[in-house]
């Protein structure tokens, strides 16, 4: 049987080699020079291949469309992956969180395991090769269209990734194959990317990123996400691993979503009113900002204190009890409003595309089209920033591998 593979990313290059052991004559074409351009950039060039979280774990941290992907982990998880890229000569490491990277930390070491992975298994790969439609006949699947002339087919798996980070090859392409065979492709969005606020005093104070703050969201008043981490101030807002998170939970629509951080999630209310009244008593003669100084970094607490309605240039004599209240309640609720998200090109993964309810989860393929199949980014699933996007592109990328003419 020939299969065509179009996409050598991470769920294409795994997808072939698995069509290919399996004894079939497989070709995967790829329109970049190189295979992996995104794989490269991952984990800030690290790679965070997978991540060792169980099923049910792993299933939690899947934001868009988890139960299509259980029969996917069940044929290829975290163990699987990590014995292939082992096999391959790359050893690999477990971080805080069941992040998993290659030891060396280098992406390129974990394309290079992958080349010698499709090499073992005798695929043909042609670079700057760029599919351009699949050939479909009486509801079949009869080869693929290129810039290099038709390329025929029994079996086309779609692995062109989604729409985020367009540079590195992934430009929507397998959108328009889908919907040209007659498939619903969800219009795409952007998942795990910053988020744009209303307010301005993020802006001013660029680059600075907050440790261990906690942050609330609530949509229309209803709490639809609480941590504790890390927050990056940007010129457009707040980026930063949980501000991805939650983009992840309002990449459907960010409308009426208001944010809450606490500057000082490790002290009770009570506790950081003591704390303020101390540094106004040890402080009496100064500005009241002075009197703040050890708090909070200055300019962020300029920004509290404008939030707050408080004059930071007055004297601590004329601080009253009630600009104490305010005061502690800015630093405890500091507001943001959700204006928007930054656009789908910088975003990690796309949320949206190839519906799930037109591809069978125990093969990839298509209800539609016969020998027509999809994996990784393309389909409308998406996860939690901790390598559990990649993941999903090997599982479903080894699954449709597998499943090609049985
Ligand atoms: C900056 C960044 C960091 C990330 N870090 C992590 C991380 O550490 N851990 C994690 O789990 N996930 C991470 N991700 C997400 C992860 O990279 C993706 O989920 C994953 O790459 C999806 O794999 P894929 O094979 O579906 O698509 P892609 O990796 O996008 O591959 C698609 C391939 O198809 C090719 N292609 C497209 N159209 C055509 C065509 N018409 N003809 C031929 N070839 C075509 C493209 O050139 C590309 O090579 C990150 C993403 C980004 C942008």
């Amino acid at each position: 049987m020939k299969v065509v593979v179009i996409g050598g990313g991470a769920a294409g290059q795994l997808a072939a080699a698995e069509a290919a052991s399996n004894g079939n004559e497989t070709v995967l074409l790829e329109q970049n020079e190189k295979l992996g351009k995104k794989l490269y950039i991952t984990g800030k060039g690290r790679c965070n291949l997978t991540n060792t979280a169980d099923r049910d774990e792993f299933i939690r941290n899947v934001t868009r469309n988890p139960r299509f992907l259980y029969s996917a982990l069940n044929t290829f998880d975290h163990t699987d992956i990590c014995a292939l890229i082992e096999k391959n000569g790359v050893p690999v490491k477990t971080e805080r969180g069941g992040r998993v990277f290659p030891a060396s930390d280098k992406s390129s070491d974990v394309i290079n395991a992958l080349k010698r992975n499709l090499d073992r298994a005798g695929v043909e790969v042609r670079l700057n090769t760029k599919a351009t439609g699949i050939l479909i006949s009486d509801g079949r699947v009869d080869g693929v269209r290129t810039n290099a002339g038709i390329e025929p087919a029994d079996a086309v798996i779609i692995a062109t990734g989604g729409v985020s980070y367009p540079q590195t090859g992934s430009t929507g392409d397998g959108y328009r194959f889908a919907s040209e065979a007659g498939h619903t492709v969800v219009s795409p969005k952007p998942s795990l990317v910053g988020l744009c606020t209303k307010e301005t005093w993020p802006y001013e104070l660029t680059g600075l990123t907050l440790k261990n703050v906690g942050m609330t969201a609530k949509r229309s008043g209803k709490r639809i996400f609480k941590e504790l981490g890390e927050l990056l101030l940007t010129h457009f807002g707040i980026s930063g691993p949980m501000v991805l998170s939650l983009s992840s939970v309002i990449a459907d629509s960010y409308e009426n979503v208001e944010i809450s951080i606490d500057l000082k999630p490790a002290l009770d209310e009570q506790t950081l009113d003591a704390r303020l009244l101390r540094d106004l008593e040890e402080n009496r003669l100064k500005t009241v900002k002075g009197a703040f100084h050890a708090l909070l970094p200055s300019k962020l607490l300029d920004a509290v204190m404008a939030e707050a309605g408080i004059n930071g240039e007055g004297n601590v004599s004329d601080f009253t009890k009630l600009d104490r209240r305010k005061l502690l309640s800015a630093l405890k609720e500091m507001r943001l409003t959700v204006s928007g998200t930054r656009s789908v090109d910088e975003a990690i993964v796309t949320r949206g595309g190839v519906s799930v309810s037109e591809v069978n989860s125990s093969t990839m393929e298509s209800k539609l089209v016969k020998g027509l199949y999809f994996a990784g980014d393309v389909l409308d699933v998406d996860a939690m920033t901790g390598g559990f996007n990649l993941q999903i592109a090997w599982s479903t990328g080894v699954l449709a591998g597998r499943s090609v003419g049985q």
